[in-house]
């Protein structure tokens, strides 16, 4: 259910609402929108609860929220949320890029690659140090070696880090080092894991599971969310369909569904979803072109020595041709897709 309030509304009105809701058991989410101001009430809702909080102080409505997401819902939450990190403001008009390679592997290859990534205009680098491998014996990342290295990159750049946390044991340690932390598709439904990062004070990155409804995944975010941590980035990386050329399959309307679902930032994943360096900027240029509020991309110094996704790792030269043609597409977008 959500309360939506009066413009003008007082903090004491406000307050007033909350005790109510809090008072009867259940938990109370306010949110100081541009427009207006709506309060979020989640648990279980007495049948007289509507019309008890429709008598309230500068309550203009009471509206009963269908959908099982709440706080990820464009209802609770008209405006877009924007997720500031370092310089990229995710969630905006303008389409933010994460590079960098597959996995950490040793200071030049990070500091290179996060230096070739940054001069061609990404504001975030990406690399990981925990890798969820399919085979129990390919590399499995460095650890928290990888995660120092990942900061010497960032002093060397000035670039905000996005890696992957695999473990709620892992989570405090990848938070030291992290921006944002990434939850990957074979994680996406480790409620466990969702609750320990909706404890941080740091954005969070929820990739869509392998065969995930848009419900499930935005219900993955409302885990994160309902845990106290509002700043959840969405990432479309390809769903599992019957095509075994590519590696999985870019939902691109996955892009203009979840701005129309939700307030969160979506983001796609071009290298993920075809697992080929040649199909990464055509699908990337789709994905921009759909409206999406940013890219994930894998760049490697040399992809063919790659200890993980080399064959969908850019080199920095592709990279470069793609960052001009992505901006040539963000140019002529009409934004925001979906909102009509
Ligand atoms: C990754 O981004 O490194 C990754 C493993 O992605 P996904 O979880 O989408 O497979
Ligand atoms: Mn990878």
């Amino acid at each position: 259910m959500i309360v939506v309030m009066a413009r003008e509304t007082s903090t004491d009105d406000l307050e007033a609402i909350r005790e109510r809701i809090e008072s009867r058991g259940m938990v109370a989410q306010i949110n100081l929108g541009v427009e207006r101001t709506v309060i979020g009430v989640m648990g279980s809702i007495p049948p007289d609860f509507k019309d008890e909080m429709e008598l309230m102080n500068g309550v203009v409505e009471v509206v009963m929220i269908s959908k099982p997401y709440k706080l990820a819902s464009k209802e609770f939450h008209p405006d877009d949320t924007i997720i500031k990190v370092g310089d990229a403001v995710i969630g905006g008009s303008a389409p933010v890029i994460m590079a960098g390679p597959c996995s950490v592997e040793d200071e030049e290859q990070m500091v290179s690659t996060a230096k070739a990534v940054k001069a061609a205009g990404a504001t975030v680098m990406r690399g990981g140090a925990f890798k969820p491998r399919t085979s129990p014996y390919s590399f499995r990342g460095m650890g928290e070696d990888g995660l120092k290295l990942l900061l010497t990159a960032k002093q060397e750049t000035g670039l905000p880090i996005i890696t992957e946390v695999m473990a709620t044991d892992d989570v405090e340690t990848v938070a030291k080092y992290a921006d944002i932390l990434q939850i990957g598709a074979r994680n996406m439904q480790n409620y466990n894991l969702l609750d320990e990062v909706g404890k941080l004070d740091k954005p969070v990155m929820v990739k869509r599971g392998l065969a995930a409804s848009y419900e499930e995944w935005l219900l993955a975010a409302e885990y994160v969310m309902a845990g106290g941590n509002q700043q959840v980035i969405l990432c479309e990386r390809g769903i599992r369909g019957f095509e075994t050329f590519t590696r999985f399959t870019l939902d691109v309307a996955a892009v203009p569904v979840i701005k129309r679902l939700s307030h969160l930032p979506i983001v796609c994943d071009p290298s993920h979803s075809t697992g080929k360096w040649y199909l990464v900027t055509p699908v990337a240029l789709a994905s921009i072109a759909a409206g999406a509020h940013g890219l994930i991309i894998e760049v490697h110094p040399n992809p063919d020595l790659a200890k993980c996704d080399g064959p969908q790792s850019l080199t920095f030269e592709n990279f470069d041709m793609l960052m001009e043609q992505v901006k040539a597409i963000a140019s002529v977008r009409k934004q925001p897709v979906g909102t009509n």
